[in-house]
């Protein structure tokens, strides 16, 4: 018997068995491309009788956007295959990135704190035979997904919105007019709408069409615990490591305290899909190594529960749909950085964004896929992180220094450390702008030319090239963004179409160059 399967086996709710449906999920994405079943087809037929503006397929997080189109007078369906009702593990983030809920009406101040599980101050980063780096109110508050789900959920319906629950996505046709969606309930039941939208997660049907049943181009899988019993819990870790590589992986560790006992996180970025590693085998790795890392034995610990995902990213993300009427957001469109497993930190990052822009596309009926898919913009911001996930992980025929990971990102970290608060903080949360990225850039390379010399041969001239197209563009963005917001007041007395193009390159080019981020902090 493995210290896994021991360990699962005294949490309840099978988590055993949950772990391996997920690697064979995961077993599956490695497999090469083949044809899977096509959910959706395109018919030129009309389609009549009409109901919905908008169905969200996949209620997690759909229910977020469904709330604010609702409030905004749209009618709005949501299908979920089981219960909408969230997760015991809390989803951290940062407190002020939350503010937004407020804005758009979704809690109020009161009902925001009570969705505040946790918190905890400072968080630490560090690495092998490296110094220690802290930071304070970064991704340090734990979301309860069950409050918050409940709580937009009577919101929705509220508003006049409808959810069918138990109810799993089929297949749909789109049609001139709209599409029709089948659904099975347990019986089949066709629902008509305007607009669709697949929030069915990493692994939506709709996704993988789409993407042509393609293998990922980059993986980050983790598995981890929420267990009481901890001595100390009450500081956390954002990244820290502290083994060199091993089986042609670096392990990242990650540690907070949770409502119900302090969670910890092993995860490792597979740069392709041919690696072997499998999520059952990691855990075992977690479980041999929980000890030393966080100074505990494991007969010490009561676990709570078992967590653990497969995070596929894909180097065409934002994903743009083929088809019209149809908008992949939230993990199926693969809009959160490939370095990060944090799709709700970026969900919440682009709601604003996305749902006035949803309702601006409802509002002048621009839905096919070319102005659907300027909601999904490219964002060069999200483009540059593809090279660092590449300089954390191994591939499976390189061989590199055991050591060479971990002192790349002491350094980078001692320079960013260095630069301060305004260059770490929006780092650590997924946000890369251009002068912090340079700065950076600049200080580690005179600091230390050697280790970023080593970095070229482990990720390749094709991949370095690469970056600098859209490290150059992050630039260009950057200048622009000023320019367009000042531009934004004279777009009233545009078109209802032609105030839609404008504003979603308006927004493409404020959230592409991370500017976002000083306008909400
Ligand atoms: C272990 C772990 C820890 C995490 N920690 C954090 C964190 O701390 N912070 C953070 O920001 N993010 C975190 N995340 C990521 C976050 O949970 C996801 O990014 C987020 O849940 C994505 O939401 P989604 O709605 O896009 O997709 P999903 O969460 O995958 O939800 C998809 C929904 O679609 C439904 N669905 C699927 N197929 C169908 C179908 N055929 N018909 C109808 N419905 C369907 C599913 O039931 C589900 O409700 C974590 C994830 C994991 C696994």
């Amino acid at each position: 018997m493995t210290i896994t399967s021991t360990i699962l086996n005294t949490i309840p709710g099978n988590p055993l068995d949950g772990l391996r449906y997920a690697d064979s999920r995961w077993s599956r994405l490695r497999q090469p491309p083949r044809h899977e079943t096509s959910v959706v087809e395109v018919s030129a037929t009309p389609l009549t009788d009409i109901d919905w503006d908008m169905i969200v397929c996949g209620g997690t997080l759909g229910i977020l956007i469904a709330t604010v189109l609702v409030q905004r007078g749209w009618k709005v369906a949501i299908i979920e295959q089981t219960l909408l009702q969230g997760r015991k593990q809390e989803w951290n983030i940062s407190r002020t990135e939350l503010q937004v809920l407020i804005e758009l009406g979704l809690l109020t101040d009161g009902e925001l704190e009570q969705a505040i599980a946790s918190s905890y101050n400072p968080a630490r980063i560090s690495f092998l035979g490296g110094p220690d780096f802290w930071i304070r109110d970064v991704l340090n508050v734990g979301v309860d997904p069950f409050y918050l789900l409940s709580r937009l959920k009577q919101r929705f319906l509220q508003f006049g919105g409808c959810i069918y629950e138990h109810t799993a996505f089929q297949n749909l046709i789109v049609h001139p007019e709209g599409v029709a969606i089948q659904v099975l309930q347990p019986q089949a039941l066709t629902l008509k709408t305007r607009l669709v939208l697949d929030m069915m997660g990493h692994f939506s049907p709709i996704a993988r069409q789409a993407r042509n049943f393609q293998s990922p181009d980059g993986v980050c899988l983790v598995v981890g615990t929420c267990a009481q019993g901890y001595t100390h819990n009450q500081t956390g870790d954002l990244l820290v490591s502290f083994t060199p590589i091993q089986h042609q992986c670096q392990y990242f560790w990650e540690a907070f305290p949770a409502r119900e006992g302090r969670t910890t996180y092993l995860f490792t970025y597979l740069d392709n899909h041919l690696h072997p590693i499998s999520l059952e085998f990691l855990f075992e790795e977690y479980c041999r190594l929980l000890p030393e890392y966080q100074g505990v034995e494991l007969s010490q610990l009561q676990f709570q529960r078992a967590l653990f995902g497969c995070f596929p990213c894909y180097r065409q993300s934002p994903l743009h749909s083929p088809w019209n009427r149809i908008l992949p957001i939230g993990d199926s469109s693969g809009n959160q950085s490939p370095l990060s497993f944090g799709g709700f930190g970026a969900m919440i990052r682009h709601l604003s964004r996305l749902s006035e822009g949803i309702h601006e596309a409802l509002t002048a009926d621009v839905l096919d896929r070319n102005s659907l898919n300027l909601l999904q913009p490219y964002q060069p911001n999200l483009a540059v992180t593809w090279l660092f996930q590449k300089t954390m992980s191994v591939s499976i025929d390189q061989t590199l220094p055991p050591n060479q990971i971990n002192e790349l990102l002491s350094t980078v970290f001692q320079a960013m450390d260095e630069l301060g608060d305004e260059v770490m903080r929006p780092f650590l949360q997924d946000v890369i702008q251009f002068p912090a990225l340079y700065r950076s850039l600049q200080s580690t390379g005179l600091n230390n030319p050697r280790v970023i010399a080593r970095i070229i041969p482990q990720v390749g001239i094709p991949n370095l090239l690469d970056w600098s197209r859209h490290y150059g563009i992050l630039g260009l963005y950057s200048i622009l963004s000023p320019i367009l917001q000042k531009l934004s007041p004279i777009t009233t007395k545009l078109s209802p179409k032609t105030r839609y193009l404008y504003h979603r390159w308006r927004d493409a080019v404020q959230y592409g160059s991370g500017q976002d981020y000083d306008k909400k902090t």
